[in-house]
């Protein structure tokens, strides 16, 4: 229904964009499975996610808060690097992408993955949760999944149609430059909205098997949790779109750990032979 009805205030302004249903990724042990709807093509969202990412990283490099500390990029990296690999469990793409892994320094509770996996961690995240590897791993792995599941490209989406509609009432000629505009306005737009509960299971969900897969203990996002939970509402819009389900959150990622513990299991055997 509101794909149609994104359709429809597409269609009268170009009269050619497709609404496509699309299932982004497969549904791995944790069995992710629904339909979404998208009116922005996965290589706009990228490039206006490319753009909005370069921006982002250089204002921090001007202040001096970019990569500030390099054993903690090392590390942030090195995680990162054993869990991308996995990404193609879900998608067959992913592993092309141009990934890039950058660390701000700032006190916010805070990291994303946007579209194409440009990935920003925020050492307030690290530094005020005290997070291990295995946590760190399980926020990088849920950062991923929403990439994955290209929850921002469904976010832009409707932002898009949203701002279609009000275009078309205001001006009905010269969408071509107006076009652009509008598809960097739907990047900030779907970067700063929270997202749904139902955004935030999946990417929990494939969060605990890629973590799983690249051989990090899942039960740590249950740890992970409680301590943002514990933080208050201190988080920042990813995080804070979590609250006050954190209960919830709790008992979905505790049904599905016996999915995933066998392939955590099995990655630490893999990794132990590797070097006996
Ligand atoms: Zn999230």
């Amino acid at each position: 229904m509101k794909c149609l009805r994104y359709c429809l205030l597409a269609g009268l302004s170009m009269g050619l964009l497709a609404c496509t249903p699309v299932q982004t990724t497969r549904p791995g042990a944790v069995g992710v499975s629904r339909t979404q709807y998208m009116l922005v093509s996965e290589q706009e969202a990228e490039q206006a996610s490319a753009q909005l990412y370069l921006q982002i990283k250089r204002q921090a490099q001007a202040k001096g808060q970019l990569n500030q500390d390099a054993a903690l990029l090392q590390r942030v990296r090195a995680i990162t690097n054993r869990l991308i690999p996995q990404t193609a469990y879900f998608r067959a793409d992913a592993t092309n992408w141009k990934w890039e892994v950058n660390v701000q320094k700032s006190d916010e509770v805070n990291a994303w993955c946007m579209p194409g996996g440009k990935i920003m961690v925020y050492t307030g995240l690290i530094d005020k949760l005290r997070l291990t590897d295995d946590e760190l791993a399980a926020v990088l792995g849920h950062e991923i999944s929403h990439a994955l599941r290209e929850h921002s490209r469904e976010k832009m989406s409707r932002a898009y149609a949203q701002n279609i509609g009000v275009s078309v009432l205001s001006a009905a000629t010269g969408l071509g430059r107006a076009g652009a505009d509008l598809m960097n306005t739907a990047a900030n737009v779907a970067i700063q909205l929270p997202n749904s509960r139902e955004d935030e299971q999946e990417a929990d969900y494939i969060g605990l098997e890629l973590a799983a897969r690249a051989g990090y203990d899942p039960r740590a996002a249950l740890t992970l949790w409680d301590k943002m939970a514990a933080l208050g509402n201190k988080g920042t819009v990813e995080f804070l779109s979590t609250h006050p389900s954190d209960a919830r959150r709790r008992q979905g990622i505790q049904a599905r750990l016996p999915s995933v513990i066998p392939l955590y299991e099995a990655a630490r055997a893999a990794e132990k032979n590797k070097h006996d």
